[in-house]
């Protein structure tokens, strides 16, 4: 049973009132908030075994490297990787994006060769591809995305050249909420063998994702948008991949032996976790992990489409409201992310109006100027869900949007 009002309790935050008004904190797909279950194992190991891991002869560091080992098993598990080495430990999705395409560039591109990413992306899918474009020469091309916000997937075959050494593309868009139908751009990037990251930022969080079933060579995500700690995520790799990627920063935990004359480094994942790991933040991610688990993440899915449902029916009945992206009709292939403009009504406005209702939305280009560029406006409103959002929160953000429209 999916026990909404006890799932809240778990969360203490979400029962705070902002300027007096109840929060209703819309903009998950920013930042969770974190279960209580998080905090206390955070807490837990600082209390009783923080040591630093993998060096340490003496119990509490042994303890401390379990535990972070652990985490590892538990990330593994919970996107079914082959293996823990497939499991590297970053900052974020920016990290892992970055780690990615500074690695791959430096061993497999030269000037010419080119990245695809989509139309679609987040910033943090095309910046790190642009720093390697301005350093090695390497080209960017794009699939483009449609009126309604999906991609044009049919237009990737045309863009595969002989040069093309990589694909990059979201699984869910972070301003439209769509499902992007990776496992179709996998399988034709990999009939002309080329392997295929997938930033699963706006995902992992919402649906089961299967690294063996989508057959993606890496995949990464945040920790923070899942529950877990922020300052902690994950970039899966296929084993065959990680060996061959060189080291994306040098320091300790990499290496196997460092001479002057020469340094060898460590098998994967710790060859690309160079220094001190953030042992507590894994153990929080874990638990973060197996707290959603436990609810099941079909049970999320499943709360989270009806709720990103009957959002868009109930706010289909604003007058003059536009959505990007999705709308009735279109939620098959839609995520629990809902983007709109209302009127004339500038975006920062009715999120700042919003706000003074306790409404936390999130207002502007959403990371994904390129987007905005293709719908040519300069950003828009997102109300986006999470596993304790309800109904009742639905509708105190159509009651609130339907007194800012009153007002102007
Ligand atoms: N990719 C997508 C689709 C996102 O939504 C985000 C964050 O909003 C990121 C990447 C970057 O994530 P982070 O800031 O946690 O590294």
């Amino acid at each position: 049973m999916y026990n909404i009002s006890q799932i809240r309790e778990d969360f203490p935050i979400l029962s705070r009132t902002v300027y007096g008004k109840p929060l209703v904190y819309l903009d998950n797909a920013a930042t969770t908030q974190k279960p209580l279950c998080v905090l206390d194992a955070m807490r837990g190991e600082y209390l009783s075994v923080n040591a630093n891991v993998h060096r340490g002869v003496h119990w509490m560091s042994q303890q401390a490297t379990d535990l972070h080992e652990a985490a590892r098993e538990t990330v593994r598990r919970f996107v079914n990787a082959k293996s823990a080495a497939e499991v590297v430990f970053t900052r974020g999705t920016t990290e892992s994006l970055n780690l990615v395409a500074s690695s791959f560039a430096e061993g497999f591109m030269r000037e010419g060769d080119e990245v695809i990413v989509s139309a679609a992306e987040h910033h943090s899918n095309i910046v790190p591809w642009q720093l390697q474009a301005q350093r090695r020469g390497i080209v960017l091309k794009v699939i483009p995305v449609d009126d309604g916000g999906m991609l044009q997937t049919g237009r990737l075959e045309s863009l595969i050249t002989p040069r093309t050494k990589i694909v990059s593309v979201g699984h869910v868009s972070n301003v439209m909420g769509t499902i992007n139908p990776v496992r179709e751009i996998i399988s034709i990037a990999h009939a002309h063998g080329i392997p295929v990251m997938v930033d699963g930022a706006q995902s992992v969080p919402h649906f089961r994702v299967d690294v063996q079933e989508l057959d993606c060579d890496f995949l990464a995500f945040s920790g923070h948008k899942v529950y877990g700690p922020t300052g902690i995520g994950v970039l899966y790799g296929k084993e065959e991949w990680l060996d061959r990627l060189p080291p994306y920063q040098g320091g300790g935990e990499m290496i196997e032996r460092v001479s002057f004359e020469k340094t060898t480094f460590e098998r994967p994942p710790l060859k690309f976790e160079a220094g001190t790991p953030d042992y507590v933040g894994t153990h929080g991610l874990a638990a973060a992990l197996d707290y959603v688990s436990a609810l099941g993440m079909d049970n999320i899915e499943a709360h989270e489409q009806a709720l990103t449902r009957y959002a868009l029916e109930q706010l289909c009945s604003v007058p003059g409201i536009r959505f990007f992206g999705c709308s009735p009709g279109t939620e098959a292939r839609h995520d629990a992310v809902i983007s709109f403009l209302v009127g004339n009504i500038h975006p920062m406005d009715l999120g700042t109006l919003l706000d003074q209702l306790g409404i936390a939305v999130r207002t502007g280009h959403h990371c994904a100027q390129p987007l905005m560029d293709r719908f040519g406006i300069p950003g828009t409103v997102r109300a986006s869900f999470a596993l304790y959002n309800t109904k009742e929160e639905v509708d105190m953000l159509v009651e609130g949007i339907r007194r800012v429209v009153a007002m102007f």
